[in-house]
């Protein structure tokens, strides 16, 4: 005789950062819930966010700081779960935070907190959390789902798949939301890394290699977007936050517009040093503006045998080459770093099957699908969480 089926109101599978606030939640609105992982340890991609801090939200969000093939699709939840209500939960809980960069709230101690907070609530709610389990598939039964686990068969009224997107294979990441929605025959869009480094061919890889660790503030363009942030030499290209916000709109072959000093005109500059200053030499000038190596590998990399040149005997031509080059330097990356050190994936479930209110598949409310295993990624700076918490809200309160 087989073993009696498990039976819950709500299954959530994944317990990251949407699937602990969907399931606890529902626990609170008095379902009963399981919330079952693959992974040994819940919350895993908030332990490693923010640098081990975890920017948990951005007060600044709105629907713009997000990409999706429906941009309309992210603002109830996002209007009905604001920034400030996380916050208070964070201060509930008794968890300090600082803002670091305007509207960027994270942890003044660690991302643990946050990883305790949620799984505090879920144990309030009355969540049961079953981690190392394998899901193997699941199917249609009556009203409900059917799910064929590693812990045996669990009956669920609703299924909410919340298995997040494909960055850091290593922290877990699957495509198994992916196939789910497929099975239930749910457009999947293409799916690409985000929120990444870039990698670069030579000379350039060898020359950002030597400034590995070497940072500033640029402006840089591509795709219709414009990021003003700082940038940072490494040993594989060029990464920092302004590169990894300019990589969910680079597409392979393009180039990366970079202001190297966006509060100057150089050519004008130029000029005017030339004039008052005509012994100097552009060498001075570059140190004043950036750090001592990037200053000296600049003139390395244009071969200008600057070291002894006045800028008097600049001519006009001169003066708008190193003009383009610092206002206007345009860089083909090779590619990004790919889903080994991604923050984000772009793409994943189409929403157009997605009820916006409670997540639910239009033609199969039974089944649910929040955080970012759905089409609708953010910029970087807390926006990605904020989205994990306001979807997982949404879809856990109307369970
Ligand atoms: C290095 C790094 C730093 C980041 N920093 C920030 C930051 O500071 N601020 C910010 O807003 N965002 C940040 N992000 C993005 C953020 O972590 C994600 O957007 C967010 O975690 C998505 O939440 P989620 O619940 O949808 O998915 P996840 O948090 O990824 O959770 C998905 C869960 O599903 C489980 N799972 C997957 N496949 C299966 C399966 N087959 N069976 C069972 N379980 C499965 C996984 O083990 C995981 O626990 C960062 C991401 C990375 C990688």
């Amino acid at each position: 005789m087989g073993h009696a089926a498990m039976t819950y109101d709500v299954v959530v599978i994944g317990a990251g950062a949407a699937g602990l606030m969907c399931a606890a939640q529902a626990g609170y609105a008095g379902r009963r819930v399981a919330l079952l992982d693959h992974a040994n340890k819940a919350g895993k991609k908030i332990l490693m966010s923010g640098g081990g801090r975890c920017n948990f939200t951005n007060l600044a969000t709105t629907p713009q700081h997000f990409y999706s093939q429906n941009p309309y699709f992210s603002i109830s939840a996002l209007k009905r779960y604001r920034p400030e209500h996380f916050v208070e939960l964070v201060e509930r809980h008794g968890i300090d935070y600082v803002e670091k960069t305007p509207g960027q709230l994270f942890c003044a101690s660690s991302a643990k907190d946050i990883v305790q907070l949620l799984l505090t609530e879920a144990q309030w709610a009355g969540v049961d959390i079953q981690l190392k389990t394998r899901i193997h598939r699941l199917e249609r039964q009556g009203e409900g789902i059917c799910l064929d686990t590693s812990l045996g068969r669990i009956e669920a009224g609703v299924v909410v798949v919340a298995t997040g997107g494909l960055s850091i294979p290593t922290m877990g990441a699957t495509g198994f939301g992916y196939d789910i929605a497929r099975q239930f025959g749910l457009e999947v869009l293409p799916t690409r890394p985000a929120l990444v480094p870039f990698t670069l061919g030579e000379p350039w890889k060898t020359r950002c290699a030597a400034l590995s660790g070497v940072s500033l503030d640029v402006a840089v363009e591509c795709g219709g977007g414009y990021f003003k942030e700082p940038m940072l030499f490494t040993h594989r290209g060029i990464s920092g936050p302004a590169m990894l916000q300019i990589s969910s709109l680079w597409l392979p072959g393009e180039a990366l517009r970079i202001n190297l000093l966006p509060d100057e005109d150089v050519a004008t500059s130029l000029r005017s040093a030339r004039e008052q200053t005509p012994k100097r030499k552009l060498q001075t000038w570059l140190g004043e503006r950036f750090p001592k190596r990037l200053a000296q590998a600049l003139t390395e990399w244009y071969g200008d045998a600057v070291d002894e040149t006045p800028l008097a005997q600049y001519s006009n031509a001169q003066l708008d080459e190193w003009a383009q080059r610092l206002n206007d330097w345009q860089l083909k990356p090779t590619a990004t770093e790919g889903w080994r050190t991604a923050e984000v994936t772009l793409g994943g479930v189409s929403t157009q099957h997605i009820s916006s209110r409670d997540f639910s598949v239009k033609e199969l409310p039974q089944l649910r699908f929040i955080g970012e295993v759905l089409d609708v990624t953010g910029e970087l700076g807390g926006y990605n969480f904020q989205w994990a918490w306001a979807s997982g809200v949404a879809c856990g309160q109307a369970c």
